[in-house]
């Protein structure tokens, strides 16, 4: 079990702290800081103690109240707020390990009268710890290890809390500022039917968190605008810089006309400028599996070409504020004119002297189209710098739990189309027992493809994987033998993209089931969050 950690509003509540001493001094000082009222009582009548200045300043200026008597259980009852009948809101007991009985009578007494009460060095004497805590502005944070030791949370503490930005307070302010702001402008200009008013969780909704394209947008849409924009703005921006995001950034209106404004003198200035082009791989699905180069390319494009297979987690690192996102529109029937128009687009703003970056799903030279558009680009006097990235077609059998070569198994690794020109079937590898062989493109064409290959010789109970969403949260691997992929793919349905790796290899670390034609495995464990604020 763990402690149910919360945050309390103490503002006006008259908080009790039994002790004089140097731990009841800090006591006092945290309670000043949350709006309590501090009770300074002592346990017997005695000054042995003597409290800072500031304190005793307070003392005198009535922030903390001082009780001139030895303490006693009636104190419960009678030092509280008029409106709460004088009992107290909580107590602190901060007292030598020598008063023991003392401790456990106060404990006692505030459990009768359900008073939270916390007794230093006693987690059995306490309805309530303290956390290690730390303070920057309106931010806070507290840390428990339960029980396993205080000197360790506040160890941990510290190296949380020096791993922050150092303006987290302001950037919680600010954020704060322009939540406030942008609620408080929509809910008297429109009806804010979808978003409640002080709903974090409404804000935070995927809906929201989608990216914000130029293109399609509703009126409906527009309004809620700025909300989904300083939601992104807040996952997605650089943390440090979130202090400096302003109110107007966020106004639409004001963003147009800076756009164009600044498009006009970017203009003017380019006249003279070459623009640059990089194709650049994004990987198959996951943050953590985009290198370096490709986020730093992202960072610093004007506009970003992506393929429409790109994975949402990967354009949502594009900083759309300042930089244009254009998603490929192809779809069946369209492939080439979609194409057309993106290397048109591409061209245009090099034209502009504007860094352009053609996003590609995995690597772009496999089956990426990527050598089409580098020699068109060098045509035209762009040179693009490729940048490689990691191909889905050896992730996802990474992904899936196979090896794709393994000593004495497969001793070499083949990809494949599962599709040939204008849809084709396309030539047929021959079978290799020590051969890995991936098929991308394929998993449409299997009811064709599958018997193809057992009429080529194939092995039908080879054993197979046909991995969809590879690194995605939403990852499928189905394990089957050759002669079932075509019934297992109608069976489960698609979750594109996806592939098929075939080959002995794929039985290396996970068996297939003996008893099931096949077996479906649901997720992918990501390495979790990947830090990329520091841009
Ligand atoms: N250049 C890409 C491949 C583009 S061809 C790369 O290197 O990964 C498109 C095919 O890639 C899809 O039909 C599918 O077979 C495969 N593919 C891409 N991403 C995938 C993923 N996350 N999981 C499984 N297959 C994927």
């Amino acid at each position: 079990m763990t402690a149910l950690l919360t945050a309390s509003t103490c503002v006006g509540e008259r908080h009790l702290v039994i002790g004089w001493s140097h731990v009841a001094a800090l006591r006092v000082q945290t309670l000043l800081e949350s709006g309590a009222i501090p009770v300074l009582v002592s346990p017997q009548n005695d000054d042995s103690y003597k409290f800072p200045d500031t304190i005793l300043e307070d003392i005198a200026k009535g922030r903390i109240i001082r009780v001139d008597q030895a303490f006693e259980l009636s104190h419960l009852t009678s030092l509280g707020r008029e409106e709460v009948d004088k009992v107290v809101d909580r107590v602190y007991t901060v007292l030598p390990i020598s008063s023991i009985e003392l401790k456990n009578s106060i404990y006692t007494q505030c459990c009768k009268l359900r008073i939270p009460v916390n007794t230093s060095d006693s987690p059995e004497l306490s309805s309530f710890t303290l956390l290690s805590t730390y303070k920057s502005g309106d931010f806070q944070m507290g840390v428990t290890t339960n029980g396993k030791g205080c000197k360790l949370a506040a160890r941990l503490k510290r190296e949380l809390a020096a791993s922050l930005p150092s303006n987290i307070g302001a950037i919680c302010n600010n954020v704060g500022e322009l939540r406030k702001a942008i609620q408080e402008e929509d809910r008297l200009e429109f009806e804010t039917k979808n978003i409640g008013e002080h709903d974090d969780d409404a804000v935070n909704s995927s809906a929201l968190n989608a990216l914000v394209h130029e293109f399609n947008m509703s009126k409906e849409e527009r309004k809620i605008q700025r909300t989904r924009w300083l939601s992104q703005v807040v996952e997605y921006y650089p943390l440090a810089k979130l202090a400096e995001v302003s109110i107007d950034d966020l106004t639409s209106a004001y963003k147009r006309s800076k756009v164009e404004k600044e498009e006009k003198e970017e203009k003017a200035e380019n006249l003279n400028k070459k623009g640059r082009i990089s194709l650049v791989g994004a990987g198959p699905g996951s943050v953590s599996l985009l290198t370096l180069g490709a986020l730093n390319e992202i960072n610093s494009a004007d506009l970003i070409l992506a393929d429409k297979l790109v994975p949402q987690q990967v354009l949502d690192l594009i900083p759309t504020h300042r930089c244009k996102l254009f998603i490929a529109r192809k779809f069946p029937g369209n492939a080439e004119a979609a194409q057309q128009e993106l290397l048109g687009m591409g061209l245009g703003a090099l034209y502009e002297g504007k860094k352009v970056v053609r996003l590609k799903q995995g690597d772009p030279y496999i089956f990426g189209r990527g050598g089409e558009e580098y020699n068109f680009f060098a045509k035209h006097g762009y040179t693009p710098v490729v940048l490689p990235g990691i191909t889905s077609a050896l992730a996802a059998p990474v992904a899936a739990q196979i090896t794709p070569t393994h000593r004495e198994v497969a001793d070499q690794v083949l990809i494949c189309t599962g599709t040939g020109r204008k849809g084709a079937m396309p030539n047929i590898p021959e079978f290799v027992g020590s051969r890995t062989t991936v098929f991308l493109m394929a998993l449409h064409r299997v009811v064709d493809l599958i018997p193809t290959l057992i009429s080529k010789g194939w092995d039908e109970n080879l054993p197979c994987a046909v991995v969809e969403r590879a690194s995605c949260p939403d990852q499928r691997v189905v394990r089957v033998k050759l002669k079932d992929v075509a019934a297992a793919v109608e069976a489960c349905g698609s979750r594109p993209p996806g592939l098929l790796v075939t080959g002995y290899a794929c039985e290396v670390i996970e068996k297939p089931s003996e008893s099931k034609k096949w077996i479906i495995e649901e997720g992918y464990e990501d390495v979790g969050r990947i830090n990329l604020e520091k841009e």
